[in-house]
C-alpha cells in the first residue's frame, strides 16, 4: 500500500469563460460552487511534491482564470523530482502568446487542449463561448513559446470528447493535429449530465465477451430453430407455445453460463444494440490510429465497448485529487456533487471527500483509515457492475446521497464509467 499519493489533481478553479454544452458546469443537477484554489490550500500540498510523479491542474474550470497558476507552476517545478508531470488542461481561449511565455518559464511541460472538433460552426455550437480561432492561437501561442525556450520539452496535446455527432471527424482532427506539431490526442466518449445529451454517446453497451457467448447460444438456438431475438416477446406471454418455451430456457441457459464465466448477460443490451455500428466506430479509431502513428502522435483511444474486466485508473495509479476550497476526494467521479444521465435515469452523484487540506496535511488525510480501506475496497471490484447487470437503475444508485449498492458494499464504484475504461482525462 502506497504511503503516499503519486499523482496530485489540483483544481485551479471552478470559474469558467466558456458555457460548452456538455459540460456538468450548465447541467441542471449541478451544484458546484465557484472558486479559485488559495495560497493556503496550495502550500498545504507542497509536502507531497518530492515524491510525486506528476502534478495535474485541471477541475471543473478553466485553469488559466486562476491568476497565480503560473506561482503554483514554479513551486512544482521546484520542489518536484526533475522527470515529473507538471501539466494543465485548458480551453485555450487564455492562451496568448504572452501567457505561453509565462507558463513556459514558470516550468509547465504538458499542455492539453481541448478541441472537439474543427468545424466553426459545431466549434461555436459545442464549445459555447469560444471559437476555432481561439484555438489557433492557442497552437499559436506554444509554438511561439517553444521557439522561445528551445532548451524546454513541453508536450503540447488534445483532449477530445467524442460524441455522435463528432464522431465522423476524428481521423481529421489528427491529421489537423499533425501539422500543429501536436504531441499526444487523448479521446473520450461523452457523460450525458442532461437527458438530451444521452443520444451523443457513442459507446456501445455489451462487453465484447458478453456478445461472443450470444453468439454461442443464438447458433445452438438455430440449430433448434428458434431465434433468441424473440425472447421478450417469449418473456411476456403468458399462455407460451412450445417453441416459446424452448427460448425462455434456452435465454436462461445462456445467462447461467453466463454467470459461470464472470459474465452478465444483459439481453436487452444486447437485442437492441445497432447492428454495424461497433464496426463504423472501430473504422474511425483505426483511421485515426494510422494517421496518428504516421504523424508521430500518442493517441490514447477509449474502449468502444465497456471492458469486462473493471480497472480504476485513479486508484490503480495512485491518485488524490483535490478540489479548489481543499478538499480531498478518490477520484474525478466523486469530487463534485451533481447529477448525470444513466439510460433516461437521472444519477445523484454524492462527492466523496476524505478531509480537507485546510486543516488536515495530505499525507495524514491519504492514510486515514476510511481513506486506506475505500482505496482497498475500490482495487477488489468486488462490487456489482450496474451497467452490464440492469437495464434501469434502482433506488440504491439513484437515490441521494449513496448508502450502498445491491451488495451491500458502501463505495460507490457499481455505477462508475471510468472503470469501465470509457473515459478518458489527462491525469
Ligand atoms: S471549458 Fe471545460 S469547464 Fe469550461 S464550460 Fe467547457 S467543459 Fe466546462
Ligand atoms: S446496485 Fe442496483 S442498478 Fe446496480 S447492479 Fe445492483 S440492482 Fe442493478
Ligand atoms: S467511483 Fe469510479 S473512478 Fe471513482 S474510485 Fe470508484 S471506480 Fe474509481
Amino acid at each position: 500500500m502506497r504511503q503516499a499519493p503519486e499523482k496530485l489533481i489540483l483544481e485551479p478553479t471552478t470559474r469558467c469563460n466558456f458555457k460548452c454544452e456538455m459540460c456538468v458546469k450548465q447541467s441542471k443537477g449541478c451544484d458546484i460552487a465557484e472558486g479559485d484554489l488559495d495560497n493556503d490550500a496550495f502550500s498545504r500540498c507542497e509536502s507531497l511534491f518530492p515524491s510525486l510523479k506528476s502534478v495535474i491542474f485541471t477541475g471543473i474550470g478553466e485553469p488559466l482564470l486562476n491568476e497565480n497558476l503560473e506561482t503554483y507552476i514554479s513551486r512544482t517545478r521546484d520542489l518536484m523530482p526533475q522527470k515529473s508531470i507538471r501539466g494543465f488542461q485548458t480551453n485555450g481561449k487564455l492562451l496568448t502568446r504572452n501567457r505561453a511565455l509565462s507558463l513556459f518559464k514558470a516550468g509547465i511541460n504538458k499542455i492539453c487542449i481541448s478541441v472537439d472538433t474543427i468545424r466553426p460552426g459545431l466549434f461555436d455550437a459545442v464549445r459555447n463561448g469560444g471559437t476555432l480561432s481561439d484555438i489557433n492561437q492557442a497552437f499559436d501561442a506554444v509554438k511561439y513559446a517553444k521557439k522561445m525556450f528551445p532548451q524546454t520539452n513541453v508536450k503540447i496535446g488534445i483532449e477530445f470528447v467524442l460524441m455522435k455527432k463528432n464522431m465522423e471527424e476524428l481521423p481529421l482532427l489528427v491529421e489537423w493535429a499533425g501539422k500543429r506539431q501536436v504531441d499526444f490526442i487523448i479521446v473520450t466518449h461523452v457523460v450525458a449530465y442532461e437527458k438530451h445529451m444521452e443520444k451523443e454517446i457513442a459507446f456501445l453497451n455489451n462487453s465484447h465477451e458478453a456478445l461472443a457467448l450470444y453468439e454461442t447460444f443464438k447458433q445452438k438456438a438455430k440449430i433448434k430453430e428458434i431465434s433468441l431475438a424473440q425472447y421478450y416477446q417469449a418473456l411476456w406471454k403468458v399462455n407460451k407455445s412450445k417453441k416459446e418455451i424452448e427460448i425462455y430456457k434456452m435465454a436462461g441457459k445462456l445467462k447461467k453460463e453466463g454467470l459461470k464465466q464472470d459474465l452478465y448477460i444483459n439481453l436487452f443490451h444486447i437485442l437492441s444494440e445497432p447492428s454495424g455500428e461497433y464496426g463504423r466506430i472501430r473504422t474511425v479509431f483505426d483511421q485515426a490510429a494510422t494517421i496518428a502513428h504516421k504523424q508521430g502522435i500518442e493517441l490514447t483511444l477509449p474502449s468502444i465497448r465497456p471492458k469486462t474486466k473493471r480497472e480504476c485508473c485513479f486508484i490503480e495509479d495512485g491518485s488524490m485529487f483535490v478540489s479548489w476550497d481543499g478538499n480531498v476526494s478518490p477520484c474525478y467521479f466523486l469530487w463534485h456533487k451533481y447529477t448525470v444521465m444513466r439510460m433516461g435515469y437521472i444519477k445523484h452523484v454524492t462527492p466523496v471527500f476524505f478531509g480537507n487540506v485546510h486543516t488536515v496535511s495530505p499525507e495524514e488525510i491519504w492514510n486515514k483509515d476510511e481513506f486506506k480501506k475505500f482505496r482497498t475496497k475500490v482495487a477488489q471490484y468486488d462490487y456489482p457492475n450496474c451497467h452490464a447487470w440492469c437495464e434501469t437503475r434502482c433506488d440504491y444508485v439513484l437515490d441521494e446521497p449513496f448508502h450502498q449498492d445491491c451488495y451491500i458494499n458502501d463505495i460507490p464504484c457499481c455505477d462508475c464509467h471510468w472503470n469501465l475504461g470509457l473515459l478518458n482525462c489527462l491525469a
